[in-house]
């Protein structure tokens, strides 16, 4: 993994117990250096302040999402900073609040990265043909979507959520079953996330809120994908 974060000390101190946890972890001080070391690095995760001098977090998220689909959890100093990242869609997956404590930290990259390991509504191999909706067609074993024919460029987030809803097409999920399976059982935080990440997974397929092809919007509960 990687750490980016540019007070030296908090860096190190993060980037070894991360080592002892068994993740092998480098260490970014600026957002120029964090995206030379991510390109070089092609880590697993980054953990990236959203307080750096020049390229600020914000941003190294927006320009990570052009090369790579690593898990991106942004640290922030304060908590009511996250909905306003979060509105931003830079397309970071899970949020944490400085002061953490380590073993909060080491927990929030194992939920993560439980994640790929166990991809939501398929099982490896299991033989199942791509779910098809309409001219949308989603293969939960190869982790693929494609519209139309065209490959839609998905980050493994945004592909969590719409292959739970594919893989159970007539369910409604809730939002907090939504943040329960692609997430974490002990995710902690605003269920309007959910919101945010449908809203990316809308626009990358051409979806229209007003007018589904795709994701129907439950009102008061959450999503479901539109009958074909
Ligand atoms: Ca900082």
């Amino acid at each position: 993994m990687l750490v980016v974060e540019d007070e030296p000390d908090l860096a190190r101190m993060v980037a070894t117990y991360m080592t002892h946890a068994g993740y092998r972890s480098e260490i970014a001080f600026t957002g120029t250096e964090a995206l030379n070391r991510a390109r070089d690095l092609d880590p697993d995760v980054v953990l990236l302040d959203l307080g750096l001098p020049g390229v600020d977090g914000v941003e190294v998220c927006r320009q990570l999402r052009t090369f790579t689909d690593c898990y991106v959890l942004m640290v922030t100093a304060r908590s009511d900073e996250i909905d306003r990242i979060i509105g931003l869609s830079v397309g970071a997956d899970d949020y944490i609040t400085k002061p953490f404590s380590p073993r909060e930290l080491v927990a929030r990259v194992q939920a993560v990265l439980r994640r790929p390991r166990r991809p939501v509504g398929a099982v490896e191999d299991s033989g199942e043909e791509p779910r098809e909706f309409g001219d949308l067609v989603v293969d939960l074993d190869g982790r693929r979507v494609t519209r139309a024919g065209e490959p839609v460029d998905l980050t493994r987030t945004e592909f969590d959520i719409l292959a739970l809803l594919a893989s159970s097409p007539k369910v409604a999920f809730s939002r907090r079953r939504i943040l329960d399976e692609v997430w974490d059982p002990g995710w902690i935080g605003d269920e309007h996330v959910v919101d945010v990440h449908v809203a990316h997974v809308r626009a990358k397929i051409g979806d229209d809120p007003a007018e589904p092809r795709y994701i129907d919007t439950v009102r008061g509960v959450g999503y479901r994908m539109v009958r074909p």
